[in-house]
């Protein structure tokens, strides 16, 4: 849920993206921090552009993702994949085009944080857990607190933060290790702890660069089933290399190229068409 503070920025802003934002003036019956999927799709990337010193990172590149979708993206390096999560979280602001968070919530007119407060999480390759503190605290950490309150691990945790974060635990099958040190735990399962503490935000959306980079075989398919447990309660964005793992999660993927959508379907699909084949094995 948007915080009242985010809300309350927008409504002060100027300008038509306001009752965009709010979905106040468009007839159409939005609550504030209740992102409109009442068209199917959750994140809608129309002909956008970016350019670094006159070089185009995305060309023209237009997007859908349906809300419940664990869609994969592909592509070679510098293809403009990490860029399009750098718009989509407000990193980068395309020099054209447009991004929409369901019907009603502009992207390019919203800060980093406020995204992420609307329900937008990214993980990075890099997992980021505090490492003297236990897998639980980390959670616990993580927690969607009031801002102006500095989350602290003597404040009073209520039965409902504390069933979150069992929950959770079991999602990320962690339970086991909830009171070990989370600088104990193996690269995957620090991963899977990083995703843990983005769940704590309840986010809708879930942006995640290289998930499974580093793991062994057996984190890899242990992430799969993660993935797998995770979409239709959230949306899921995987950039990812690894074409075994995309193969075994992917509803849909998307071929990105040079900044623009090559191909997109079933991973079947994608591994037919011709252009793709040309791009990956240079043929
Ligand atoms: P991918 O994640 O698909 O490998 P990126 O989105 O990281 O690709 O990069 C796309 C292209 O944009 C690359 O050629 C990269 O060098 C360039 N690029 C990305 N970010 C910047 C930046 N901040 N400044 C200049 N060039 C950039
Ligand atoms: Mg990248």
């Amino acid at each position: 849920m948007m915080n009242l503070a985010v809300y309350e920025e927008l409504r002060r802003r100027d300008g038509p993206a306001v009752s965009k934002a709010t979905g106040i003036s468009d007839g159409h019956p939005v609550l504030p921090g209740v992102v409109d999927t009442s068209h199917g799709g959750i994140l809608y990337l129309d002909s956008v552009s970016v350019s670094f010193d006159g070089f185009k990172a995305l060309n023209d590149l237009t997007l859908v993702v349906d809300a419940g979708e664990l869609r994969c993206v592909i592509g070679p390096n510098g293809a403009g994949k990490t860029t399009m999560m750098d718009v989509i979280t407000g990193k980068t602001r395309p020099d054209s085009g447009t991004a929409f968070f369901g019907q009603t919530i502009d992207l390019t007119r919203l800060s980093e944080p406020e995204i992420a407060d609307i329900g937008i999480g990214r993980k990075f390759q890099k997992p980021t857990v505090f490492t003297d503190h236990t897998v639980f605290e980390n959670l616990e950490l993580a927690r969607k607190a009031d801002k102006r309150v500095w989350p602290t691990l003597t404040a009073r945790l209520d039965s409902t933060a504390r069933d979150r974060i069992l929950t959770i635990l079991d999602t990320i099958k962690l339970a086991p290790e909830a009171k070990r040190p989370a600088g104990l735990l193996s690269h995957g399962q620090k991963q899977w702890l990083e995703i843990g503490m983005l769940l704590m935000q309840e986010p809708q959306l879930l942006l995640l660069d290289e998930p499974v980079a580093g793991m062994t075989d057996d984190e890899t398919m242990r992430s799969a089933e993660l993935f797998e447990s995770l979409a239709g309660d959230y949306t899921l964005v995987v950039v990812e290399h690894d074409m075994d793992f995309v193969a075994r999660i992917a509803d849909r993927v998307t071929v990105l190229h040079e900044g623009h959508v090559l191909a997109e379907g079933s991973m079947a699909q994608v591994q037919q068409n011709e252009q793709v084949i040309e791009v990956f094995l240079g043929r």
